[in-house]
């Protein structure tokens, strides 16, 4: 197709802008694999354009077969970064099958039963397939971007079924344009006047635009994963506002330094049977329990107490100028706060309730060490029945 000018290399060039954007950022976070799969996608869309621009492979048999096997690619790779980003990742068969399926019935209605109107069918309406599924499988996470994304791959998908239905018959002669290769006709002057076709001029605009579309709010979802990230490696927790991890280890070594803060000693909760909060009444109502728990937390420390979340249902708590005898008490005020409090999201009226290890830090150990006989003793508080706060008797002496 090489007709058209430059502009026709708007999308291949626009197609590898967005995949080294996706990569780069990648690079800085390898652990969303996601964004390494829509990079490896736009990429493929840009060797599967160019292929077909530029005729490589020259054999137009093998060309139809090569673009369409990166097309594929493409379309899969998109659809396995999507599932990845916007829902519980399991396996996807369906893309797995109709991408063989495109594949092979593409090779099929050249080599075999050669028709360029049935390769432009199997191809489009594959693709429709896997990315309306893809689109179908989001639901229930239909709010803000989510819900806007939903829309453009359901209509994304919806696209190659219309568009392929209402052009492709236009194509009138070139329908047969296999045929009239085969019967001596010019392949470059029928190759022109199939650029030229309604179907590929209309194909061309509505993938540059939905690609583009799709493209800018991926990167809206990425630019998001990043900054939560970089929220979460700062040190607060984004769903309490309390610190996180990585803050409450800052804290701690700083208050370790500090002699004028012994005794010292740290407390770990855990709530107890959180999973049926969650089960009963969803993962939201689950969330803001957590919250509130939070706010109970910062209601009943004293000010120089450092409360933070572990992760999941688990806080821990810094209690610097607190013996273990100290630290009791105040985690006692804390945990029959918590079995008092009322949630309005539990509507069956029922308490929620917190298991606490506490141990004070011997001289010569590390946070590292006390947390971790914190929470050895959780397991105790659980053992003989919740809903309480077990002091380990314990400070090593070196
Ligand atoms: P136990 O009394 O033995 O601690 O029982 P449990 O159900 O609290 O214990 P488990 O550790 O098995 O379950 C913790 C649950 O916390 C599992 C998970 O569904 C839920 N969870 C973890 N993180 C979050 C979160 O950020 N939000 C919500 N809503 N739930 C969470
Ligand atoms: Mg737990
Ligand atoms: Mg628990």
């Amino acid at each position: 197709m090489g007709t058209g000018g430059l502009y026709i290399y708007t999308g291949p060039i626009i197609a590898f802008f967005f995949s080294a954007l996706y990569f780069g950022v990648w690079t800085h976070r390898r652990e969303r694999l996601y964004i390494l799969l829509l990079s490896l996608s736009f990429f493929c869309f840009m060797l599967a354009a160019l292929s077909q621009m530029l005729s490589i492979p020259r054999d137009s048999g093998l060309n139809a077969v090569v673009s369409a096997v990166i097309y594929t690619l493409c379309i899969s790779l998109l659809a396995k970064g999507v599932a990845l980003r916007f829902h519980e990742p399991r396996r996807d068969r369906l893309t797995v099958i109709v991408a063989v399926a495109v594949v092979v019935l593409s090779a099929y209605f050249y080599y075999v039963d050669r028709s360029l109107i049935l390769r432009i069918y199997v191809q489009n309406f594959g693709y429709g397939i896997i990315v309306i599924a893809v689109a179908l499988r989001m639901q229930g996470r239909r709010r803000g971007l989510d819900l806007a994304f939903f829309w453009v791959l359901l209509l994304f998908g919806l696209h190659f079924f219309v568009r392929t239905v209402l052009t492709a018959p236009i194509l009138g002669d070139l329908a047969r344009y296999d045929h009239l290769v085969a019967a001596g006709a010019d392949p470059e002057e029928l190759r022109r006047a199939f650029a030229a076709s309604p179907f590929w001029q209309v194909m061309n605009f509505s993938v540059f635009i939905s690609g583009l579309l799709i493209a800018l709010m991926l990167f809206v979802a990425v630019a998001l994963d990043v900054i939560e990230d970089f929220r979460r490696d700062s040190g607060s927790d984004t769903l309490t506002g309390l610190l996180n991890r990585r803050g409450f280890h800052l804290e701690a070594e700083a208050v370790w330094r500090d002699a004028g803060m012994r005794p010292v000693s740290i407390a770990y909760g855990d709530l107890d049977h959180f999973k049926a909060i969650n089960d009963t009444f969803g993962h939201a109502a689950g969330d803001r329990v957590l919250k509130q728990f939070a706010e109970i937390l910062s209601g009943e420390l004293r000010h120089w107490d450092v409360a933070s979340r572990f992760g999941g249902e688990e806080f821990v708590l810094l209690l610097p100028r607190a013996s273990g005898e100290a630290a009791l008490a105040i985690v006692e005020r804390v945990r029959r706060a918590l079995r008092d409090a009322v949630f309005d999201d539990l509507s069956d009226g029922r308490a929620v309730t917190v298991s606490f290890g506490i141990a004070e830090a011997g001289p010569t150990e590390t946070p590292a060490e006390v947390i971790h006989r914190a929470d050895v003793m959780v397991y105790a508080a659980k053992r003989s029945g919740r809903d309480r706060s077990v002091l380990d008797p314990q400070v090593p002496q070196p």
